[in-house]
This record gives structure tokens, C-alpha cells and sequence, in this order.
């Protein structure tokens, strides 16, 4: 590690050596070379609290929920209902306002459906911007398809900034929702959803956040921002695969129809006529996945014992780090330069295709992406086949960043 470096982990006392430890993975070998994993933003590792938690769960809890009178099914209800108290108190939420999903491709269908039976009709419009995530487009442009309705998209700068004049300018009185990302996984863009969400409801419209890329770095109070729709993925929260939470406040989950139908989304069911249980069962048919809702507490839990400010403060200074030494390799062009940005560097190489960076990264033990990161539109505004994508999490080291910039300078060198 050089020096400077060193100075700053000391200088924010951040103790990534030992907080390694807690991440088993990150001791793989790749190629003959440590691993050096700089690809959370597409999924993050798991700490070992988390690991454990899945095996206990099964070997002292497993049962289903909400159904048994016996022990197992009453403590497998307790802690599926106290993880879901843990999700709300992480958001500022209350616990009714939660309601698990499989991710947030999953909350945000849920809502596109839902909301959209409730709310949109033909000639309705639903805003979006231009760097969504394929899974904060594709609903909405179902959603529209099946109502007739259209979809409006929020332009951005060149830097890769929501341009906020236009935004406003979008929203009329045809507008039912505006749903937006919170932080961009191509650009690292951190957008500013308190001034987005107050715009529209200066106009009594809703807004829904994609926070898949903001719950691993930024504490999220949903309550401050009055955001109506709040999304997440437990994969990329340390947490595991399979489990997402969607909030919603009580007000809109209560006039939405049901997603699916089944068990547990009921009151009383006959023949002639089912009564539905209210949010959050009422979006929550079947079986749901109960070990992984269980264990997104702990993933929780975990970061929270870190500390959310002191994880944005060291990832930050990653950040800086990174894109300094990057800005020094000739012919690397940053894509996605807005002045508040996540620990997400993505850039294109003079020359070069993505994918092959991508391959001789891993030669050398260093896992990035490569590609369009699922935002496509996002790509095609910048006129290039996609990117070379270093997402950083607070395991992540400053000496890391040295072997990825070496790394990096050498496929460069070995592909021009
Ligand atoms: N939104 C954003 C901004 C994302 O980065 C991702 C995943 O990369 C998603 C949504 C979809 O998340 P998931 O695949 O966990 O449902």
C-alpha cells in the first residue's frame, strides 16, 4: 500500500483490515493472484454473520409462517416478523409499510401493476429519467402499453446530472407517478430525490425511488425524504440473494389491489367472493422466501454496527482515490463525473472494448463489469458500447485500487 494511502484509512479510523475478515470470499485466490472483487455494484459479499444466520435458520428454525401453532412455526414467524421490524426502523418506517419481495425488479412491477390498476388510465403519463435501470423502465413501459398511457424521461447533462429544469417542466397534471433511481449504477450519480420528490408533490404527484444502488452506502429515511415508494435489494446489501423490500405508505398500499393471489393475501375466501388482508400481507401471496427474509436483519444489523456515515465517509475517500489514479491513465475517459457521486467509477478506454479490459482484468484477479449495466438508453446517450464499471465497498482497500490501476495499465498496454 503507498503511503498516502495509509494516511487515509488512519485518518478516518476505519478498520477495513479486520472488518475483512468478517468477508471469507475475499480471500479467494483468482489466476494465482488475490482476489480483488470491485463488482458490488452488481452484488455484494456476504459478512459471516450473515453465512451463519442462513445455516441456523435451517437447522433451528425452518418452518412456514404465519400458518402453524406449534413452536418451529412460531418462531419462524417472530423472526420473519422482527426482521421485517428491523427493515422498517432501518428506513424510519413502520413495520406495515414494508413489504418483502424478491428484489427490487420485484417491488418495482409490484407497483407499476398495482398502483397502475389503481391509478393510471389512457392518456396518463409516467415519469422517468435517463439513466434507469432496465428494471425501472420495462415495467413502466408494460404498465403503459396495457393503459394506453406514456412515459416521459428526465434528460441528463453530459456529466451525467438529472437536468432539473426539464424534469419540472414534465410534470402536468397527466402525470400519475415520477419514478426515479436514487443513485445510478452506471454513473455513481447520487441524484437529488429531495428536490425531485418535492417538485411533485407541489403537484399532489407520488414518487417512487429505485434504491438498490443507495441502501449500501446512504442511510435512507423515508419519512424525511416523504417519499411514497421506496425499493431495495438485499443481495446488494450484504444481506442475500432472493429477498427485496418494497416500502410504500399506508395510504397507497391500502388502495392497491393485489399483485398475485393465494394464501396469505386474504381475509376470507369463497366461491363467489375473496376479501383481501391488508398491506403488507396483502402483496405477499405464497410461501415467501423466509430464511432470506430472516436474514437480511442480520446483513442489516451488520452495517448498522459499522456505522452508515463512517462507510460513506471511507468509501468517498475510495472514490477520490480511485478516480484520481484513473484520471492519470492516458486515453481513460470517466464516464459519469456529477459532483455527488457513490463509490461507482465507470469509464471507457481510448481504443479499447469494454469486455476485453474486462477479461484482462480478470486474468490479474481483478472482477469488474463490463457492458451496459442494464441501462442501455444510459449507453446510447454517451455513444458507446458500455463500460468498464469499478463499484466499490467499504472491504474495499486503497492498496486494492494500486493492484487494479496496475492491472489495468497492463491490458491497456497489452491491447494497443
Ligand atoms: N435498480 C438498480 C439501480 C440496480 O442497480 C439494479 C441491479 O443492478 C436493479 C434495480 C435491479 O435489482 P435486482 O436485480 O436485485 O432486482
Amino acid at each position: 500500500m503507498d503511503i498516502t494511502a495509509k494516511s487515509k484509512t488512519t485518518d478516518i479510523k476505519f478498520d477495513v483490515e479486520t472488518i475483512r475478515k468478517d468477508f471469507p470470499i475475499l480471500y479467494t485466490q483468482v489466476n494465482g493472484h488475490p482476489l480483488v472483487y470491485f463488482d458490488n455494484a452488481a452484488t455484494s459479499q456476504k459478512p459471516l454473520v450473515v453465512i451463519n444466520a442462513i445455516e441456523e435458520y435451517y437447522k433451528a428454525t425452518n418452518s412456514n409462517v404465519h400458518r402453524g401453532l406449534h413452536y418451529l412455526s412460531n418462531k419462524a414467524t417472530n423472526e420473519f416478523e422482527e426482521s421485517r421490524k428491523i427493515v422498517a426502523a432501518h428506513l424510519n418506517a413502520s413495520h406495515d409499510e414494508i413489504i418483502y419481495t424478491r428484489g427490487t425488479t420485484e417491488s418495482i412491477n409490484l407497483v407499476a401493476f398495482s398502483f397502475g390498476e389503481a391509478f393510471v388510465k389512457s392518456g396518463d403519463e409516467i415519469i422517468i429519467s435517463y439513466m434507469e435501470h432496465h428494471s425501472n423502465i420495462v415495467p413502466w413501459q408494460m404498465l403503459c402499453e396495457r393503459k394506453g398511457a406514456s412515459l416521459k424521461v428526465i434528460p441528463i447533462t453530459e456529466k451525467g446530472e438529472l437536468k432539473l429544469d426539464e424534469y419540472k417542466k414534465l410534470l402536468s397534471s397527466k402525470t400519475k407517478l415520477v419514478a426515479v433511481t436514487h443513485v445510478s449504477n452506471t454513473l455513481g450519480t447520487i441524484n437529488p430525490v429531495e428536490e425531485i420528490i418535492e417538485a411533485a408533490h407541489a403537484k399532489n404527484i407520488p414518487v417512487l425511488l429505485d434504491g438498490a444502488q443507495a441502501v449500501p452506502h446512504l442511510k435512507i429515511d423515508v419519512k424525511k425524504l416523504d417519499v411514497d415508494f421506496y425499493c431495495f435489494s438485499g443481495h446488494k446489501v450484504f444481506g442475500p440473494t432472493g429477498i427485496g423490500i418494497l416500502y410504500g405508505k399506508t395510504k397507497w398500499l391500502n388502495q392497491m389491489p393485489p399483485y398475485q393471489g393465494g394464501g396469505e393475501m386474504i381475509k376470507e375466501v369463497t366461491f363467489e367472493k375473496t376479501t383481501y388482508n391488508d398491506a403488507p400481507l396483502r402483496f405477499e401471496a405464497g410461501t415467501p422466501n423466509i430464511e432470506a427474509s430472516i436474514v437480511l436483519a442480520k446483513a442489516i444489523n451488520y452495517i448498522n454496527g459499522i456505522g452508515l456515515d463512517a462507510i460513506a465517509t471511507y468509501e468517498h475517500e475510495l472514490l477520490q482515490y480511485g478516480t484520481e489514479k484513473l484520471q492519470q491513465i492516458n486515453g481513460v475517459r470517466l464516464i459519469g463525473t456529477a459532483a455527488h457521486k457513490s463509490s461507482v467509477i465507470s469509464f471507457v478506454v481510448d481504443g479499447t472494448h469494454p469486455s476485453d479490459i474486462g477479461i484482462l482484468l480478470d486474468k490479474q484477479g481483478v472482477a469488474v463489469r463490463t457492458g451496459h449495466h442494464c441501462t442501455q438508453p444510459l449507453v446510447g446517450f454517451y455513444k458507446i458500447p458500455g463500460t468498464v464499471r469499478a463499484s466499490f465497498a467499504f472491504y474495499n482497500t486503497f492498496e486494492e485500487i494500486d493492484i487494479f490501476v496496475k492491472a489495468l495499465n497492463k491490458a491497456i498496454s497489452m491491447l494497443r
